[in-house]
């Protein structure tokens, strides 16, 4: 019997509940686990108003007939009495883009997922390509542990204006939201434009574009699809970007190649 892993920090959305069905479809059994992992918070404010709504959470799973629900104390995934910390190399991918905006974060992040796997112990991990950086690293984190599971990397699901699906959007009101809308814009142009201009000029462009329309933006690179470097000239390539709308952080990215592009529900990263 296989069991499927989806890892989520809750306040549950139809992003998540893409991967719960997928994950139902290609696993026999389904676990969801809801923890607001904070050792992979760089700032104490974003953690405490991260939105938690359990109860909510709890009935949406039952909805979509999730088979389990893992929802721990911080003391069960982090126990007093043992090292949790793991030491894998990065190659470079946690030292560009979110790495390099939110020190800690991706330390923290592999923290939790190895933990979490430990835990359950999953035939499949299914993870969002939403979080492009982060399931690069769990990828190497996988292959360099040898940890016995195979990643599932699932596509963005987004709102009807293109805004990438995100627990943080509860904390946008409607018209923020139709503004953040200018985000999914940038990469569609970066997916017009690649091949045609230079990178560099692409990203500038995109980047004064999101200004434009009133957010702030902390990057937006256009990097190898496999190594994050944006030095590198080779397809496939992706477009990732951050900016902060009032005091909230969203991310989002797309692929830039059709032929990189997942042709099923699912697909499992190169490493
Ligand atoms: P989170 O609860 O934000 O930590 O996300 C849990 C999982 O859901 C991660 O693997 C995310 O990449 C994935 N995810 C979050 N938002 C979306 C989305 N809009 N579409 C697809 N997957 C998503």
């Amino acid at each position: 019997m296989s069991i499927g892993f989806v890892p989520t920090m809750g306040a549950l959305h139809k992003g998540h509940a893409s991967l719960l069905k997928i994950a139902s479809s290609y696993s026999d059994l389904v676990v969801c686990s809801i923890f607001v992992n904070p050792t992979q918070f760089n700032d104490p404010t974003d953690l405490e108003k991260y939105p938690r709504q359990d109860d909510k959470d709890i009935e949406f799973l039952v909805a979509l007939g999730v088979d389990v629900l893992y929802l721990p104390a911080v003391e069960d995934v982090y126990p007093p009495s043992l090292n949790t910390a793991i030491d894998v190399t990065m190659n470079g991918l946690d030292a560009v883009m979110e790495g390099k905006f939110r020190p800690g974060h991706f330390k923290g992040v592999l923290e939790v997922v190895h933990r979490l796997l430990d835990i359950v112990k999953p035939h499949h991990l299914y993870m969002g390509q939403k979080d492009y950086q982060q399931f690069t690293l769990i990828a190497q984190m996988i292959k360099q542990l040898q940890i016995p599971v195979e990643l599932r990397v699932c596509p963005i699901v987004r709102a009807n204006n293109g805004l990438a699906l995100s627990s943080r959007n509860a904390l946008l009101s409607e018209a923020e939201k139709e503004q953040a809308a200018v985000i999914f814009e940038t990469l569609s142009v970066a997916k017009e434009l690649i091949g045609h201009q230079d990178t560099v000029d692409i990203s500038a462009f995109c980047l004064s574009k999101i200004e434009k329309a009133g957010l702030r933006p902390e990057y937006f690179e256009i990097v190898s699809a496999h190594t994050l470097n944006n030095k590198e000239d080779t397809a496939p390539r992706v477009a990732c970007v951050a900016a902060y709308l009032g005091t909230v952080r969203l991310i989002d990215n797309s692929i830039l190649y059709k032929t990189s592009e997942p042709n099923g529900d699912y697909f499992v990263p190169m490493v």
